[in-house]
Order: C-alpha cells, then sequence, then structure tokens
C-alpha cells in the first residue's frame, strides 16, 4: 500500500447522563499514523457492542480505566492486517485485536492482534461470538467459577443473550437443570425450544418471583447474574444452602449515575452460606486455549448454538449500543464495518 488511508473513528465527546446516544460520540476523521517496527494496520470488519461500554463511558468505580474524553471509544474488532512491520503477520491475515476501537482502521503492536484460527465450517462472526470474549465467559463463569454439575438447578438471566445463552446451555451439558429468565416470548421460546433449557421465565409479562416457586420447587443452587437489579432479588431469595452466586454483570444498573445497593436481602448470604465471586473475563484470556478447546468443537458438532445479530455501518454504533438496554436485537451485537474479505 502506498498512501496511508484517513480513518474514522468515534470518540467519547461527553459522558452519558441515562442512555447512551450518538450525541456522547462524534464521528471524526484523521489519518492514519504509519506504522512503527512491530505494529500492525488493521482494516477493521467487525466490532463487537457490549454492555461493559456503557460502563468505560461513564467515571464510576471499574475494572479498567475510563474512556477519556476526546478518546477512541473502546471495543473488541476483528480485521484484515492490511501492513504488517511484525514478523507473525502478513498483508491478508484476520486478527482479533481486544481493546480495538469504534474505527475504521486500527494501528496496534502485534502482540495485540490474535490470529483467527478460522475453522471448517465456522462462520467469522463466531470468533466475536462463542468462540470470543463472550464464550469464554460463558465457559468460565458457568463452570470454573460457577462448577455447574448434574443435579444444580440453574439460573441464568439475560439468558437469551450472547453470554446467558451460552452458559445455560453448558449448564445443560454438565446435566443440570437450567432455567432462563428471558424479555418476551420469542427469546423464551427459543431458549427452550432451541438451546434446550429446562423452563424460561419471561420477566417482562410475568413476575419473577412466583415464576421460580413455580418452576424451581427445590430452590436454587447456582445464580448465573447477568441483570441485577429486582431480577438478581428474587433469584437470591430463593437459594438453597450452599448455593452459589456468579456476578458476571448487572446491566440494569449500567445506565444509572451510581452504582446500586442490592442484593436487597445480603443476610440470605449468611442464612444459606452463600459463596458469590464477581469476575472479569480479562483475567481468564491465559487460559483462553482451554476454553475454546471444548468450545470449538461444540460449535462445529452443532452441540452449542448461538445467534448473531449484524448490524451494518460503524456511523450505526452508537444507536445501535442502545439495544444491549432495550433488548432489540438477537444474539451477539456486532457492527459490521466493512464486507468481510
Ligand atoms: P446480551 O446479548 O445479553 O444483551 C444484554 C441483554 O440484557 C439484553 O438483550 C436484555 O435481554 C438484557 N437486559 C438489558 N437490560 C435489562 C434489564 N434492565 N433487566 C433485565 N434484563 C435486561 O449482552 P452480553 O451477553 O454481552 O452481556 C450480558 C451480561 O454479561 C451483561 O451484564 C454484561 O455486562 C456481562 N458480561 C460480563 C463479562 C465479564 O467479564 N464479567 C463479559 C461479557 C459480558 P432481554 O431482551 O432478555 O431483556
Amino acid at each position: 500500500m502506498t498512501e496511508q488511508p484517513v480513518n474514522e473513528q468515534w470518540v467519547l465527546k461527553r459522558r452519558p447522563v441515562h442512555d447512551a446516544g450518538p450525541d456522547d460520540l462524534e464521528l471524526v476523521a484523521r489519518p492514519v499514523p504509519p506504522l512503527q517496527d512491530g505494529q500492525l494496520l488493521v482494516r477493521n470488519i467487525y466490532l463487537s457492542l457490549d454492555p461493559t461500554q456503557r460502563i468505560w463511558m461513564s467515571d464510576r468505580e471499574q475494572y479498567l480505566p475510563p474512556v477519556e474524553l476526546g478518546e477512541v471509544m473502546r471495543g473488541r474488532v476483528m480485521g484484515v492486517v492490511e501492513a504488517s512491520r511484525a514478523e507473525r503477520f502478513r498483508p491478508g491475515d484476520l486478527v482479533t485485536v481486544g481493546l480495538g476501537g469504534w474505527q475504521r482502521y486500527i494501528v496496534c503492536a502485534a502482540a495485540n492482534a490474535q490470529r483467527v484460527p478460522q475453522l471448517p465450517g465456522v462462520p467469522l462472526t463466531a470468533y466475536m461470538s462463542v468462540l470470543g470474549s463472550t464464550g469464554l465467559t460463558a465457559y468460565f463463569g458457568m463452570l470454573d467459577i460457577g462448577k455447574a454439575k448434574a443435579g444444580d438447578t440453574v439460573v441464568v438471566s439475560a439468558a437469551a443473550g450472547a453470554v446467558g445463552s451460552i452458559a445455560g446451555q453448558l449448564a445443560k451439558l454438565q446435566g443440570a437443570r437450567v432455567i432462563g429468565i428471558a424479555g418476551g416470548p420469542r427469546k423464551c421460546d427459543w431458549i427452550v425450544g432451541e438451546l434446550g433449557f429446562d423452563a424460561a421465565i419471561d420477566y417482562k409479562n410475568e413476575a419473577v418471583g412466583p415464576a421460580l416457586d413455580r418452576l424451581c420447587p427445590q430452590g436454587i443452587d447456582l445464580n448465573f447474574e447477568n441483570v441485577g437489579g429486582p431480577v438478581m432479588d428474587a433469584v437470591m431469595s430463593r437459594m438453597n444452602n450452599h448455593g452459589r452466586v456468579v456476578v458476571c454483570g448487572l446491566i440494569s444498573t449500567y445506565n444509572d449515575a451510581s452504582a446500586a445497593p442490592g442484593p436487597s436481602d445480603f443476610a440470605r448470604v449468611l442464612m444459606r452460606r452463600l459463596s458469590i465471586q464477581g469476575f472479569i473475563v480479562i483475567d481468564y484470556l491465559p487460559r483462553a486455549a482451554e476454553a475454546l478447546a471444548v468450545l470449538a468443537p461444540l460449535v462445529q458438532e452443532g452441540r452449542l448454538k448461538w445467534k448473531t445479530h449484524v448490524v451494518d455501518g460503524l456511523e450505526n454504533a452508537p444507536d445501535a449500543l442502545q439495544r444491549l438496554f432495550t433488548g432489540d436485537h438477537d444474539g451477539k451485537l456486532l457492527v459490521r464495518i466493512a464486507p468481510e474479505p
């Protein structure tokens, strides 16, 4: 390539109040800087939209530094190497970059790029979902931390979402009884009819507590928590002795100005001798190969199902992010920045 392309980047303009939207970000055009030794120029194809990006936009206490005002919005990307000054990569290679950005191109250190394995029969979008950090989150959360096993009654919230749908299937594969909580009949039908969950609770149309009483008469052994707030409270107050709570996410609170207190019945932790563990998938990335050795064959054999919801156009990323909070998406939410090669 003889000429450096012009990049388009979404930068954070102001910290959102409640819902994040296009006015909180600004699309700017900037020249791509020349490559230094050890760097790659990647033309991005897919951008992952994740609930945690709403947290990064805020300056609340969090697990990574917040995205600063004027900084390119952070996000995982998949793209094709256009130019390389690193031995390991050549133009045409497909890579993912974990902390890439909402942008058309990225210049990154080769050490921050992972080659896409391109397994036979597996679409590229899988590496941004079930075989990407979504799958790792479900795997380590449900199996390593939650230790789901046969005989357990497991509840998964945001169960039709990217992480929840995989986490629930992994618990089923362990022989557990799995109840999913999701919004709307269509999502509930999908997790029971297609994914094999034992039952679903449509939290938008029925009270979660009584439904749990009906579906989990022996109580709950493992809660894979994705949502927080009243949904979490309903589950927590039905946990069995020595129950385990995996705190994967608290999406119902991410638009709030400050972290909500909870769970409301904290004494339950004492009375039922509960173990509660939060986790962030970043800590498990060094063990990614271990998870992928399990997940990839399940995907190839069709024993693990997943969906992706692709929104076209980098310009639509800020609007699309909001879908994670309304539930107006079907599976792992991605933005297609450019066509697949
Ligand atoms: P999803 O694909 O699950 O999308 C988010 C879903 O959350 C929506 O579809 C919606 O589902 C549900 N939701 C949103 N707001 C509410 C609400 N107020 N009450 C109940 N449900 C709500 O996203 P992900 O799979 O990417 O993320 C799921 C959770 O996992 C999030 O909390 C996220 O932060 C967390 N996570 C944690 C990671 C970690 O390392 N700990 C890594 C990745 C994700 P519905 O239509 O059913 O309402």
